[in-house]
């Protein structure tokens, strides 16, 4: 579904991502972990077209979406993202927040989309919660609210940046079952966490990034149970 080739970014003279290649196929769940500042949420962000890349290329469904002539808003549609922290528009209800961009950007009438929304909340045990305002849900009501806000335009892949990394530690398991459960639906998802027990857990594919390269990539078994590299092993023994 997505394919990063050779991406290179840099923010002025600090070259964050050096030669990054990565390949996520349909279905499968891709882990990024590394320190603080190795580039997981600029990679990200590179892949929604929210900075732009020096070089290298990044590919959607086989289409170059960095290419100057791709349509971007098209592609940010096939994209469902949620960030740490603050994704909900605090003016706005739950449903409301779910609705707008079907609405908005998809042209979904509302009676569709509310429906279509309140389906989601009821699978994840919050359609209680449709008209009420973000501040009166907990952190982990507001990040599944999120999560359902990105599904709602039916994404073909989602980026999860730290989505538990905001919360208290007793409401990150609510958060880590939603995702579970997308994974078990078949869910594309692209997702850092520090959370390296559910890494190893949920993906197929963990990338370790160390100073914006792809240090140790493979099979959760093999990073986390025989990591090939010094550097690895140094930051898993820090973390556990
Ligand atoms: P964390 O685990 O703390 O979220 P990260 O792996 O997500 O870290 P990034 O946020 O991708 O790391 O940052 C990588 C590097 O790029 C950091 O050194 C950061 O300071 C730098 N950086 C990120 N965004 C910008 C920006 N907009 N302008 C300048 N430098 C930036
Ligand atoms: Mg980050």
């Amino acid at each position: 579904v997505l394919r990063l080739e050779s991406v290179r970014k840099s923010f002025g003279d600090q070259l964050v991502l050096r030669d990054i290649s990565i390949d996520v196929p349909a279905h499968s769940v891709t882990a990024l972990i590394g320190a603080s500042g190795s580039g997981k949420s600029t990679l990200m962000r590179c892949a929604n077209l929210l900075e732009e890349i020096d070089d290298g290329a990044i590919l959607l469904d086989g289409e170059d979406i960095t290419d100057p002539r791709a349509d971007q808003d098209a592609v940010r549609r096939r994209i469902g993202v949620v960030f740490q922290a603050y994704n909900l528009f605090p003016h706005m209800t739950v449903l409301d927040n779910i609705t707008l961009a079907p609405r908005r950007v998809h042209g979904v009438g509302r009676a569709e989309a509310e429906a279509e929304a309140l389906g989601l909340l009821e699978r994840l045990g919050l359609a209680a919660k449709a008209k009420e305002y973000p501040d009166r849900l907990s952190g982990g009501q507001q990040q599944r609210v999120a999560i359902v806000r990105a599904l709602a335009t039916k994404p073909r892949l989602l980026l999860l940046d730290e989505i538990t990394a905001a919360l208290d530690p007793e409401l990150v398991g609510e958060v880590l079952a939603v995702v579970r459960d997308l994974k078990t639906q078949g869910m594309t998802m692209v997702l850092s966490t520090h959370e390296m027990g559910f890494a190893r857990e949920v993906a197929d594919q963990v990338c370790f990034l160390d100073a914006g390269v792809v240090l140790e990539q493979g099979p959760p078994e093999q990073v986390f149970g025989d990591p090939q590299q010094e550097r690895t092993r140094r930051f898993l023994r820090r973390i556990v």
